[in-house]
């Protein structure tokens, strides 16, 4: 689908002052950038705004301030650095967001200039997205690009404020994001496979609801195969369970059939009897789970039915370990789903936190078509809801 709002090749940026909300909210120990992804993901809309003399003004934020005021432990000047050090472009940096200062340092901006500002969560005001914010972003530059898609979800001062009171576009990671997340339901490359896994179906409910819409196959696993298992009349021992959601997970499965989707479930488990680094796992087929057990990893013949399904496929979205990935013992499955994609000549689109930090450790990144930047936002897309971020930008 294409993309349906206006980006920063649609607009004359030459001599202009944009202000562009990224997504620098990367990983720091002892005041140094640990993962860089996030900064390397803005670096082509920071260079195109560069190379077209625009002067750059970004703003973003970082962890989880309280909101009144500046912590030192949270500054993103180690980021501003850490572009610094990838592009070898000069990066100012203003320790001041909504202040004098930070306003001097704006004015002050000049074609080709990059100033990064100050963690915008220091006050309260931006996550109340108050119009004073609004229009104080605003009065800092011409133009508003958004390319933080992390937090395009966010009705968020410094994500969608400025955008009322001056020309908001999006930035390339914004829109790559978005084509690519909203892709596998416009017009995948059949067939289409979904593989959803997780701890639970309660968090995943809208996610599974519309990937039955679009996808060929739906591969479950991980803690909500259990629920779907209960739906399906078998026992799960102590696995991870929710009562609540057996009726709606029933609802599902019927409505996949309806649909033309087919779901596959584990047909065998690693079960242990207890959850812990220490726990030893026992291979159960999926309708006799001893009563004293709970499932931590899909089992090897359903390792082969979901890597033989990934290795048909055109195009796999991910999202959701198979097992707990973080137990060593329990981590083959997800390692095994993970390598079939990777091997496959597939379009293989991953979203989600735990799915992403799974395919790093296993040292896979690289061979998957598109990992996504944001956790909470691309799972909204694929909820098919609109994020409030995009939806203030101009139309295309
Ligand atoms: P993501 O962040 O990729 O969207 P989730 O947050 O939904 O994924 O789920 C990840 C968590 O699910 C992991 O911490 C993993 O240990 C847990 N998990 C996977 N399988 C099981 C299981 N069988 N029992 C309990 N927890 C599980
Ligand atoms: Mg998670």
């Amino acid at each position: 689908m294409a993309f349906t709002k206006k980006t920063v090749r649609d607009i004359d940026v030459d001599g202009k002052k944009v202000l562009m909300r990224v997504d620098f909210n990367v990983p720091l120990k002892d005041g140094v950038v640990t993962d860089d992804t996030r900064v390397r993901a803005a670096i082509p809309t920071i260079q195109y705004l560069k190379e077209h003399n625009a002067g750059i003004i970004l703003m973003s934020h970082l962890g989880r301030p309280k909101g009144d005021g500046a912590e030192p432990a949270l500054t993103l000047k180690p980021a501003a650095d850490k572009l610094a050090e990838l592009t070898g472009y000069d990066v100012k940096f203003v320790a001041d967001t909504y202040g004098d200062e930070a306003a001097e340092a704006c004015a002050a901006v000049k074609p080709g200039d990059i100033l990064v500002l100050e963690n915008v969560r220091f006050l309260k005001a931006e996550k109340k997205n108050d119009p004073e914010v609004a229009k104080k972003f605003a009065s800092y530059a011409d133009i508003f690009v958004l390319d933080a898609f992390g937090t395009a979800h966010r009705a968020q001062g410094s994500v969608v404020g400025a955008a009322e009171f001056i020309p908001a576009v999006a930035g390339f990671l914004l829109e790559k994001e978005v084509d690519t997340l909203t892709g596998i339901f416009a017009d995948p490359e059949r067939p289409f496979v979904a593989v959803v896994g997780g701890s639970k179906v309660s968090s995943k409910i809208g996610v599974l609801e519309n990937l039955i819409e679009s996808a060929n196959t739906l591969i479950i696993g991980g803690g909500m195969a259990y629920t779907f298992f209960l739906a399906k009349g078998y026992s799960v021992g102590k696995s991870l369970q929710e009562p609540d959601w057996i009726e709606r997970a029933g609802e599902m499965l019927k409505k996949a059939e309806e649909k033309g989707c087919q779901i596959l479930l584990p047909v065998d488990n690693i079960v242990a009897d207890h959850f812990g680094e220490d726990a030893e796992g026992v291979v159960v087929a999926s309708d006799s789970i001893p009563d004293d057990m709970m499932g931590m990893d899909i089992g090897p013949e359903t390792e082969k039915l979901y890597c033989d399904a990934v290795k048909a496929a055109k195009t796999v979205f991910w999202n959701g370990p198979m097992g707990v990935f973080e137990i060593e013992q329990f981590a083959h499955g997800t390692q095994a789903v993970a390598e079939a994609i990777a091997d496959s000549d597939c379009t293989s689109i991953i979203g989600g936190g735990d799915s992403v930090a799974a395919i790093n450790k296993f040292g896979l990144a690289d061979k998957m078509s598109w990992i996504s930047t944001g956790g909470g936002a691309s799972m909204e897309l694929v909820e098919g809801k609109a994020l409030p971020g995009v939806e203030a930008l101009l139309d295309a």
